[in-house]
């Protein structure tokens, strides 16, 4: 991951890929199986996917690289696939076009270029994004990520992802995203407080506790919702202060966080798995699951399953695929990965490539990572009774179809992950009301409201004679249309 963002010399002479351009530069990572300098690679190179054309790979600069492809990733097309996605449920229940119209564009994009001293002193100038898709329901609401994929395309569908999961849920919220484009592994603790501090100050008054409140996503977590909530609180007058601690949601709680937030998103894929699976015979004691992604929907969502009796069979992060089919214990990993920073390497199992981690036969599925993970080819080769989505996209359109052709039942991401915005509401809430919930009361509201969301999905495809993807949209469409009807557009 320290080098996903270099380089890579002679790009013209080693790819014959036509769209090169669209295509975004990865890395094999050091000991990754099939990577032995002097065989050639077997089965299908995990980037490049092309099927025993992968050939040798060699070391440099401490990262393998797969020596003629270079391990290239499909970039993430996210965008078009959530209005894709919109106009399906569109074309299904006969929305009013006007209202469509305003939900196809995003409301504010914010890009800022913001200076940073690194620790050698020279200055980076860094890209940062915020954008707030729509408020109908109340203040904008939405994660920040910090990836190098990080691009205004990818964060305008996240938040629009965030109003149709805002509006499920019942919360009163809008939605937005927001980001850096930077590899954290690159930067020190140090310079991390920095971008994050220097970030807030650029956003100035474009978030704040009644307008536009971030939370943690990929790579961020409480310690940077501090950091973000104390920039913000400096700025403002000394006797506004305290009136801001609900800036942001997903702190520490000693900062104003809840309880039951940090594992809220995967305790909410655990809830829905629950409830789906008292619906469908499937008894969670002794189901195996797989997990791609293990941060911090994919830890805790397998380590919750856990108390079921369930068993973690496969498990794929960035550094890594590893299987061990009597059972891989999903608190012994993540001791494991906080200490190492990723699953690669972990010897209570064994490491399998791409293409043997979605083979890998097992009841539950977990996607846990980023998004267009389940594509046309990676959908064929599940062999799953159920996808719980924990990440934001990971199915793009393509691989839906061939889901819902070979029976594979899906909770769709803007359902199943829908645990952390709801339990930053409550946090949000606890904030302004100067309350602190117990761990019990937050767990009892999350398991209601998320469980009435999936009884909201759960009839609109039963009305509608939909799959659940659709019927999540139509459920979100219908609140929203509802809203824009009674208030009508200004002027
Ligand atoms: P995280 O940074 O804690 O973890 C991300 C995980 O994905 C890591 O284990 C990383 O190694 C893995 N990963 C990254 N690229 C990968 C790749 N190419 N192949 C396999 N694994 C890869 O992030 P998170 O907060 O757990 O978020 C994960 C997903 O859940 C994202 O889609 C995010 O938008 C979504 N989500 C998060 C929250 C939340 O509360 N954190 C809420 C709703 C949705």
């Amino acid at each position: 991951m320290k080098n996903s963002n270099e380089k890579v010399n002679n790009l013209d002479d080693i790819t014959p890929l036509e769209t090169r351009k669209e295509w975004k530069l990865l890395y094999h990572q050091p000991g990754r199986p099939g990577l032995e300098e002097g065989s050639k690679f077997k089965g299908i190179c995990r980037y490049c996917e092309l099927k025993d054309m992968c050939p040798l790979p060699k070391p440099e600069g401490g990262v393998w690289r797969c020596s003629y492809y270079n391990a290239f990733q499909k970039k993430s097309n996210l965008h078009n696939n959530v209005l894709e996605q919109l106009k399906k449920a569109k074309d299904v229940v006969h929305f009013d076009d006007n209202i469509c119209k305003i939900l196809t564009e995003t409301m504010n994009e914010i890009v800022v270029h913001f200076p940073v001293k690194m620790r050698d002193g020279r200055v980076k100038v860094f890209t940062g994004y915020r954008v707030q898709h729509n408020n109908a329901l109340g203040p904008f609401k939405g994660g920040l990520r910090f990836h190098p994929s990080v691009d205004i395309d990818e964060i305008k569908a996240l938040a629009t992802l965030m109003t149709w999961k805002t509006a499920i849920t019942n919360i009163p919220f809008g939605g937005a995203k927001g980001g850096i484009q930077l590899d954290p592994a690159d930067f020190s603790p140090e310079e991390m407080e920095k971008i994050s501090r220097r970030f807030t100050f650029a956003l100035g008054n474009n978030i704040g506790p009644e307008y536009d409140i971030p939370a943690p996503d990929v790579n961020t977590n409480s310690q940077i919702m501090a950091w973000i909530q104390d920039t913000y609180m400096s700025t403002v007058a000394p006797n506004e202060r305290n009136r801001c601690v609900h800036v942001v949601t997903g702190k520490p709680i000693e900062s104003g966080g809840s309880q039951g937030r940090e594992k809220a998103t995967g305790q909410g894929v655990v809830f829905l798995i629950e409830k789906w699976a008292s619906e469908h015979e499937m008894d969670l004691k002794g189901a195996t699951y797989t997990v791609q992604g293990f941060g911090n929907v994919g830890s805790w969502a397998a380590r919750l399953m856990k108390s079921h009796g369930s068993k973690l069979i496969a498990v794929e992060d960035v550094t890594g695929s590893i299987l061990n089919k009597d059972g891989i214990d999903p608190d012994d990993l993540a001791a494991y990965v906080k200490v190492r920073g990723g699953v690669g390497g972990y010897l209570k199992a064994e490491p399998i490539d791409h293409v043997t981690f979605f083979s890998t036969k097992a009841d539950i599925f977990i996607p846990a990572a980023l998004e267009n993970q389940i594509t046309d080819a990676t959908a064929e080769l599940l062999d799953v009774r159920l996808i719980a989505e924990g990440a934001n996209g990971p199915t793009d359109p393509e691989g839906d179809k061939v889901l819902q052709r070979r029976k594979i039942a899906v909770i769709p991401d803007i359902l199943c992950n829908s645990g952390g915005v709801i339990v930053s509401y409550f946090e949000w809430l606890q904030n302004k009301r100067s309350e602190f919930w117990d761990l019990e009361e937050v767990d009892l509201k999350l398991r209601k409201t998320i469980n009435a969301a999936y009884d909201r999905v759960r009839k609109a495809a039963e009305t509608h004679k939909v799959d659940w993807r659709t019927a999540a949209q139509i459920v979100a469409l219908s609140r929203l249309e509802m809203v824009y009807k009674e208030r009508g557009i200004f002027p």
